[in-house]
């Protein structure tokens, strides 16, 4: 029979009655006949809620353990999900990631996709099982130990699980009608895109629009998962949502096509370390061994060979780069006046793939900041997007100018 894949979001399980409604739109999909494998995230605010615990009782925490915990919310939706069906009479069961398995790396927080073996499974379905709920996120290491994908790692599991058993449709339902030219929370003239291209969702998922985990969009473009985000909360036609496909399927094209934003950055300046060859590389080989993920760098003049180093990386890393820095100030590798973190600012960040035609798109950002008065700290570009870090008061007003200034509310 063909296999549909359907993620539900934190929100769209976030209590039993939503799971029920939920679980009548999964029933819809098996009466037309499907198979299908159900990706379940936590209830919403349950993750937050187990990541505070674990950084309450140990803030340089033991990654291992961490996975231990934060994992734990998908497995209640998971069996909750099952029971569900099971009242409708719809055959079902939930699967840990460690049951399918879901073989993952390592890299605990973080980790990545190995292999999803379909034997297990496909025989429950050829046993009469109709449904797979598959806890979210989570997987099992080489060492046997659970790993996570890392913060909305579900829509992952989901794509990944969407390739291996070769499914007609990967759905991810989720609390807004699809994915939009900004996040629609922010700015109320955000439109919704009945099409975008892998590769522009794939650069406004790394830079902050979590509507999708980054690392989804990277296997549905590798393994052509035809990928749609819908939402859970509407009565759903086959054109509902938003597709996720090739730039060639798409007929309109703005230059620039969204705007993304991430308040989760911090600033972090090195105050005047050594300006000499293998600086940077002692610098950032130290960051990233403390599993430090850099995104921003910039390196100022230098003064009497001494210079400032600044990078940016996620808020919640800042106490790791602050060790990994001192470790090696210790061991006399570097030596720096001050290490300055910046934790309230934000970035901003327009995307498009008419970027790689057309110029003039740098200099009418940084215009439009202007004259909103916000300051530039600093500035990234690649060929289809520019990213600027600001003030986070700021963060708002720049989303909603820039998406005024590029008239992002109309179709091209
Ligand atoms: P889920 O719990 O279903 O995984 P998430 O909270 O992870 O949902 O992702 C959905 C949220 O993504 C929306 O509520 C919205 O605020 C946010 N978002 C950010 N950027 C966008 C965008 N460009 N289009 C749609 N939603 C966006
Ligand atoms: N529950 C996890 C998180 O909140 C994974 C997910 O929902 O995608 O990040
Ligand atoms: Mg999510």
């Amino acid at each position: 029979m063909p296999v549909l894949v359907m993620k539900f979001g934190g929100t769209s399980v976030a209590n039993l009655d939503r799971i029920r409604r939920v679980a009548k739109r999964v029933g819809v999909e098996v009466a037309k006949g499907y198979d299908v494998i159900v990706i379940v995230s936590a209830m919403s605010g349950k993750t937050n809620e187990l990541v505070g615990w674990v950084n309450e009782t140990s803030p340089l925490y033991d990654a291992r353990e961490y996975d231990a915990v934060v994992s734990s919310g998908e497995n209640i939706t998971a069996g909750l999900m099952a029971l569900t069906l099971q009242e409708m009479d719809v055959p079902a069961r939930s699967w840990q990631g460690w049951q399918v398995p879901l073989m993952t790396t390592s890299a605990h927080g973080q980790a990545r996709i190995e292999e999803i073996p379909t034997k297990n499974i496909n025989e429950k379905f050829g046993e009469g099982m109709r449904v797979a709920v598959v806890a979210g996120f989570q997987g099992i290491s080489p060492e046997g130990r659970i790993t996570t994908l890392g913060r909305g790692g579900s829509d992952t599991t989901a794509v990944a699980f969407a390739a291996a058993f070769d499914a007609e449709r990967c759905d991810i339902y989720t609390d807004v009608d699809g994915v939009y030219t900004t996040d629609p929370r922010i700015c109320e003239k955000a439109r919704k895109l009945d099409r975008i291209s892998f590769e522009e969702m794939l650069e406004l998922a790394s830079l902050g629009a979590k509507v999708l985990q980054t690392r989804s969009v990277e296997l549905a473009m590798r393994y052509k998962v035809k990928l749609r985000v819908l939402s859970s909360f509407e009565e759903q036609s086959d054109e509902a949502g938003t597709l996720v496909c090739d730039e060639e399927d798409i007929m309109e094209s703005n230059v620039v096509s969204g705007v993304a934003y991430s308040r989760d950055e911090a600033k972090m300046t090195l105050q005047s370390v050594a300006d000499r060859p293998g600086i940077a590389a002692t610098i950032f080989t130290a960051l990233s061994d403390g599993g430090v993920n850099v995104d921003m760098i910039v390196q100022n003049i230098s003064d009497e060979g001494r210079t400032d180093m600044t990078f940016s990386c996620p808020t919640d890393q800042v106490a790791r780069a602050e060790q990994a820095l001192l470790a090696i100030k210790e061991q006399g590798e570097l030596n720096y006046a001050e290490l300055i973190a910046d934790t309230d600012v934000a970035k901003v960040s327009v995307v498009g793939i008419g970027m790689r035609s057309q110029s003039g798109v740098a200099a009418k950002m940084f215009k439009v900041l202007s004259d909103e008065g916000i300051n530039i700290k600093v500035i990234t570009t690649s060929e289809i997007k520019i990213s600027v870090l600001i003030d986070r008061k700021y963060m708002e007003l720049a989303v909603q100018a820039l998406h005024d200034a590029f008239e992002l509310d109309q179709a091209a």
